[in-house]
């Protein structure tokens, strides 16, 4: 995981950040005082709209096509997921907020990984943002030469409560950089 600069909004949000917002803070208080079916279909569509393409385009050129956590090229194999730092169950209303959207592959968007995973300051939190903060100050990296093993070693509690919930050392991540290295 690597720091990566926020670009700026793109256009669609410039026009509709605020309205779309305000649509969702409505539809949420409808289904909070009558939790319907309808209701429930009104708060999913109102949330759905920060899957717009342009929004999608813009973080695949902000992340350089790589997933936010494990930096894995996305573009090869899938289109990659708009990923909601703060999940999207636990804070509808920062859905279609820019600042709260990353780029993410299917597997760290995943239920078993960073999903819908929001830890408490009690609990190791909050998780680190690579747009906010420099994951340099939560990790280390220790590399072995002998077997090319390149592991992320978390050097307080929110990188190691980070490292956990992303997978940073899961076994396919620690290939992966392996054979970086046998690129080098
Ligand atoms: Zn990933």
């Amino acid at each position: 995981m690597i720091f990566v600069e926020r670009t700026a909004k793109p256009q669609v949000l410039y026009r509709n950040e605020m309205s779309w917002t305000a649509a969702i803070v409505a539809a949420k208080k409808n289904f909070d005082n009558n939790s319907s079916e309808n209701n429930k279909r009104a708060l999913d569509k109102a949330i759905k709209k920060y899957g717009n393409n342009e929004i999608k385009q813009v973080l695949i050129k902000m992340f350089h096509g790589k997933c936010a956590f494990c930096e894995s090229y996305i573009e090869n194999v899938d289109y990659g997921d708009i990923e909601h730092f703060k999940p999207k169950s636990k804070f509808p209303e920062l859905a279609v907020t820019w600042s709260n959207l990353l780029l993410s592959c299917k597997k760290c968007n995943g239920a078993g990984q960073k999903g819908d995973n929001w830890p408490e300051p009690s609990e190791g939190g909050p998780l680190i943002n690579p747009c906010e903060e420099n994951p340099e100050d939560f990790f280390e990296f220790e590399f072995d030469e002998k077997t090319l093993m390149s592991i992320v070693i978390p050097i307080n509690e929110r990188g190691n409560a980070s490292e956990k919930i992303y997978g940073l050392n899961k076994h396919t991540l620690l290939i992966d950089r392996k054979n970086m290295f046998r690129c080098w």
